[in-house]
């Protein structure tokens, strides 16, 4: 694959965030990747361009049938002065996991990593530098030909933007108070919930909004079909740590297989923790709080790596989380995590890869 880069003039270059007041998702770098795929001809024309607005036509099949997927990884600068990519491998793999769900076409794997590299490559001084901050990548897929009638489309778009993403936790790494969701759903089995596909969200909106307005951050998910067993909070997996064992709900094709949620699991069992991924009941979390049984329990994804839970709210009751306050294995995880995203420890994983 041979990528054209066409670089943005000066006056295309875009408007630099405050190094102090970056946020997330707010601001694009100045390049975008793009691609497009044609049945009978496959993937052609992969290039670097200005990020500019897209043009579609309006009966584009993504905007009436929804078949779109995205992912989310980032580039950070590292403690050598690299530039690192944390986990593309796999976020690649899930890229096509997500395809296959959707019908749409699948990419090369090397191909997907030669995209990304190439934008972060021409856009490397969008990476910031402070402490905790990023350069936060989005891929996406959408089907692109005009027709209206539900099937599969014939013409995609596969695109890439990127943006600079500020520390999660300018604060400190406090803990959040999160809602069961004892009515709504997220995803049942045999649905999409696994693919990371637009359509997973947009419902969710209305439940996240109930949570916030009774003053917790995120929403609990359970199972669809008992609303019994815990699925993932927000958009991030979930864990607990039950007396000594660092518990997590299986991949059963509801929940999302989270690329954090994989480095957590590694990082547990090399330090030889007992981890077990099961069902967790949410009478069985609740009691485990009451009854001291629950030490932690904490949320899992790129966003924000791992963010500490202190309270859960069911019905009219709150439960708190030991004494509330962020646990030791959420505190270890976090640090290693990121020590190993800066390259400020060793990657024993080959979890990074060197951009140049
Ligand atoms: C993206 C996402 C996650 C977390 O995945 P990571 O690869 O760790 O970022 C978890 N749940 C949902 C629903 C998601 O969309």
């Amino acid at each position: 694959m041979n990528v054209q880069v066409t670089r943005c003039t000066p006056d295309q270059s875009r408007p630099r965030p405050d190094p102090n007041d970056i946020g997330f998702g707010r601001h694009a770098s100045d390049h975008m990747f793009l691609m497009e795929y044609k049945e009978g001809r496959g993937w052609y024309d992969p290039r670097i361009e200005p990020y500019r607005p897209l043009e579609l036509d309006p009966a584009a099949m993504v905007l009436h049938y929804n078949q779109q997927i995205f992912d989310g990884l980032k580039a950070y600068n590292l403690a050598d002065g690299n530039i690192g990519l944390f986990r593309i491998d796999r976020h690649a793999d899930r890229i096509n996991l997500s395809a296959d769900r959707l019908m749409m076409p699948r990419i090369e794997p090397d191909q997907i990593v030669l995209a990304i590299e190439s934008l972060v490559r021409v856009d490397r001084d969008w990476i910031p530098d402070a402490p905790g901050t990023s350069l936060y990548i989005r891929p996406t897929m959408i089907a692109t030909e005009p027709a209206l009638g539900v099937r599969v489309s014939r013409r995609y778009l596969f695109y890439v933007i990127a943006g600079p993403a500020g520390a999660y936790y300018p604060e400190g790494f406090n803990p959040t108070r999160i809602y069961v969701a004892n009515e709504n759903i997220r995803a049942a089995k045999g649905g999409a919930g696994e693919a990371k596909t637009s359509g997973n969200y947009a419902p969710t909106l209305y439940v996240s909004q109930d949570a916030v307005d009774r003053g917790y951050s995120q929403v609990l998910w359970l199972d669809a079909k008992e609303l019994k067993y815990v699925e993932e909070v927000g958009t991030s997996n979930i864990f607990f740590v039950l007396d000594n064992q660092l518990v997590t709900p299986p991949l059963e094709g509801t929940i999302l297989p989270g690329v954090t949620r994989d480095s957590v699991l590694q990082l547990a069992r090399s330090w030889n923790l007992d981890v077990v991924e099961r069902p967790v009941s949410i009478d069985e979390v609740l009691e485990g709080c009451r009854n001291g049984v629950v030490r932690e329990a904490f949320a899992s994804g790129t966003a924000a790596v791992v963010s500490p839970i202190g309270q859960i709210g069911y019905d009219d009751e709150d439960v708190t989380i030991s004494d509330g306050t962020t646990g030791p294995l959420s505190k270890r995880l976090y640090g290693e995590i990121t020590a190993i995203q800066y390259g400020r420890k060793p990657d024993p994983f080959g979890w990074i890869t060197r951009v140049d």
